[in-house]
């Protein structure tokens, strides 16, 4: 087992693994930039290392600064969290060849699922469905009203390169490609430096459901049963939960085989979520696959528990497999994101915490950086906390939640603790009717009535 790990994040990711690695006996060092410098990882941490200013692209991205940092604390392995460079396979690489342990799968592994046009094509030859769409990157505009034309409208733009749901756009009509093509490339060239694109069917009325996979180094996979994370702003989720309303037992184990076959197909040694598009009718297509933690990985603790980080740390220590295959899934997990935002706006609400009184009790968790006296910075993202509530059925654990969320205080800043209240209030979630377009039509449905 690892004797040191460093931590390649900040805010409540690192302090995840803080705790993972605490419990497994494995000392800790963070990272930060200048705007941490008292941000609840860098104070928690056995070690602690500045690693420049509080730009991402000065510290948090900075490979040769994070690398240092590993040599001088002489950690022998690095977790890199989810984003910043989780999903980069150069910084993979390059810790493999500094002789420290990335945890997470093969850098192969990430640059083939970084491609998430290559990765559909891998996916097709794993068997796995995936909607109709270009087989490679679009060369240009004739060529994408080409296979729009071939398989219909509505179709979906989407960068190879992408990820965070930017450089997508979809096209009802080919004038509306005609338009969309150029903004698309655009927007995938300043986001990833990559103005690649491939093209899809759009799929209306569908849900957006995850299965996450565990493999070892050793040929042993395993997947557990789904995240439901229908509930998007912009492409980004705001509640997941497990299991989903929608899927029944049989669907389940369907996608569950389908996806170890998959993840054995590629010999994928790591944690890692597929996500898929599941239409009315219960078809599933293979959207793309996060070689990474995902953020909403505590429904699925929840509900089967499990450690998944001290799994992955486990795993990528070189050792078996811990959890076993048909485990059933336990209760209902619920996840509301907290960001630090105007509820109505949606734009960020960076500040200080004044006052703040975080939920607990039975069956709530909390997985939170903040603390009363907190600056937050306005350099990274605007999660503030993670609040899971667990109970025997869905309608409890939404009560559970509710009452989480009314007994949370939370003064200084903007959050969205407002809007989940009332999606939590609405009655299509109640009788988890939705599906990832709920988030418009619950908007437009508010708008009216503040109208009215
Ligand atoms: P990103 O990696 O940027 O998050 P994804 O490919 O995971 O992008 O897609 C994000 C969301 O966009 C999905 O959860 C879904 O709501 C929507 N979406 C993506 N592809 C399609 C499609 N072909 N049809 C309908 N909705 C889609």
């Amino acid at each position: 087992m690892f004797s040191k790990i460093l931590i390649a994040n900040r805010g409540e990711i690192a302090l995840r693994v803080i705790r993972a690695a605490r419990e497994l006996g494995i000392k800790t060092v963070a990272v930060y930039s200048e705007s941490d410098r008292n941000s609840l990882h860098t104070i928690l941490a056995d070690d602690k290392v500045c690693i420049g200013p509080g730009r991402a692209s000065d510290s948090y991205l900075n490979i040769p600064n994070i690398l240092g940092a590993a040599e001088l604390t002489k950690a022998d392995a690095i977790h890199p969290g989810y984003g910043f460079l989780a999903e980069n396979p150069r910084f993979a690489e390059i810790c493999e060849s500094s002789g420290i342990v990335f945890i997470g799968p093969q850098p192969a592994m990430i640059k083939l699922m970084g491609n998430k046009s290559l990765a559909r094509q891998e996916m097709r030859r794993a068997h796995l469905p995936v909607l109709p769409g270009s087989d490679e990157v679009v060369q240009d505009l004739a060529d994408a009203k080409k296979i729009a034309k071939k398989m219909g409208y509505p179709v979906i733009l989407k960068a190879a390169a992408g990820g965070g749901g930017k450089g997508m756009r979809t096209a009802r009509t080919r004038a509306q490609l005609e338009e969309q093509f150029g903004l698309a490339q655009n927007e995938a060239k300043s986001a990833f430096n990559d103005p690649s694109l491939y093209i899809e069917k759009y799929l209306p009325n569908s849900r957006h459901i995850e299965i996450q996979i565990i493999g070892d180094k050793y040929g042993n996979v395993v997947a557990l049963g789904e995240r439901e994370c229908s509930i998007q702003r912009k492409h980004q989720k705001v509640i997941e939960e497990a299991p989903s309303p929608f899927v029944d037992d049989r669907l389940r184990k369907k996608m569950i085989k389908a996806t170890e076959d998959a993840a054995r197909h590629i010999d994928y040694q790591s944690l890692g979520t597929f996500e898929f598009l599941v239409d009315e009718n219960e078809r599933f297509y293979f959207m793309e696959a996060n070689t990474r933690i995902q953020v909403e990985h505590p429904v699925t603790e929840m509900v089967y528990s499990v450690d998944l980080v001290q799994e992955q740390v486990r795993i990528a220590a070189g050792e078996k497999l811990s959890i076993r295959e048909g485990m059933e899934m336990r209760g209902h997990g619920l996840e509301c994101r907290i960001n630090a935002e105007d509820p109505t706006t949606f734009s960020p609400s960076p500040g200080t915490i004044d006052f703040m009184v975080l939920p607990g009790g039975q069956g709530i968790r909390v997985d939170s950086a903040a603390y009363q006296g907190w600056q937050i910075p306005p350099d990274y993202d605007s999660l503030v906390a993670k609040i899971i509530a667990l109970a025997p059925t869905r309608p409890e654990a939404i009560r559970k939640m509710q009452t989480a969320l009314e007994m949370t205080t939370i003064v200084g800043i903007k959050t969205n603790l407002p809007l989940h209240l009332a999606i939590l209030a609405d009655t299509d979630f109640a009788e988890g009717r939705y599906d990832t377009q709920f988030m418009e039509r619950f908007q437009q449905k508010n708008n009216n009535n503040s109208q009215k």
